[in-house]
């Protein structure tokens, strides 16, 4: 069974394969048919991961797995959510997204700053398929104060986890793909696939 990775970021490719390795199931990524990107504008995760695996399946011919995913804050009634990317503009870095956020919040005590990422990935087997598959996983963390941590991406050095009294930026990044949002779609993927 050949998959087509709607994806043409190497750090998911490289996840994806390690974790389909002994199935048999080959994954291929998208930039590999050079077919342009999709155009996200779907208002949730769960939209756009399916606007992404239709669209490369369309382009391919391929059953396609697509995944979105992003950072819900409940003080700021869910943003940046499917924004996460691009929450400071267009070409915004991780670093410019991450001050936007902490201004956003700078008045919001500790004790209500509860947010978690998502992520949800989206399955078809063709273009049109009218039972697509989708995988959701979360985590719930806090928005810390003042970044810390070099490790991850993203929003990960203002992504506090009590439980470990740390950023997701200072975890080891073996122990954040074993928690992760990611990883538990990633899980629900593989146990699918199996
Ligand atoms: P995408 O799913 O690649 O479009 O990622 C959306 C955005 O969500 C990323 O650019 C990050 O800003 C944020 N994000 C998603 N997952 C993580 C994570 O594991 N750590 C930190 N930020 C994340």
């Amino acid at each position: 069974m050949k998959y087509v990775l709607a994806s043409g970021n190497k750090g998911k490719l490289a996840e994806l394969k390690a974790l389909l390795g002994p199935t048999g199931i080959e994954v291929v990524p998208q930039s590999d048919f050079d077919i342009p990107e999709a155009i996200e504008n779907g208002d949730s995760f769960t939209a756009n991961a399916l606007i992404k695996a239709r669209h490369a399946s369309h382009l391919t011919g391929l059953p396609a797995i697509a995944d979105d995913s992003g950072l819900e804050v409940d003080a700021l009634g869910g943003e940046p959510g499917v924004y996460s990317a691009r929450y400071a503009g267009s070409g915004a870095s991780d670093q410019d997204n991450i001050d936007k956020l902490l201004r956003a919040l700078q008045d919001v005590p500790e004790s209500d700053r509860s947010a978690r990422f998502h992520c949800v990935i989206a399955l078809v087997n063709t273009a049109d398929d009218p039972d697509p598959e989708v995988f959701h996983g979360t985590w719930e963390g806090f928005i810390s104060i003042a970044p810390q941590g070099e490790n991850g991406f993203g929003y990960d050095p203002v992504f506090y986890i009590p439980e470990f009294k740390s950023t997701s930026a200072q975890l080891d990044p073996q122990e954040k793909n074993l928690l992760s949002h990611r990883a538990k779609a990633m899980g629900q993927l593989k146990s699918r696939l199996l």
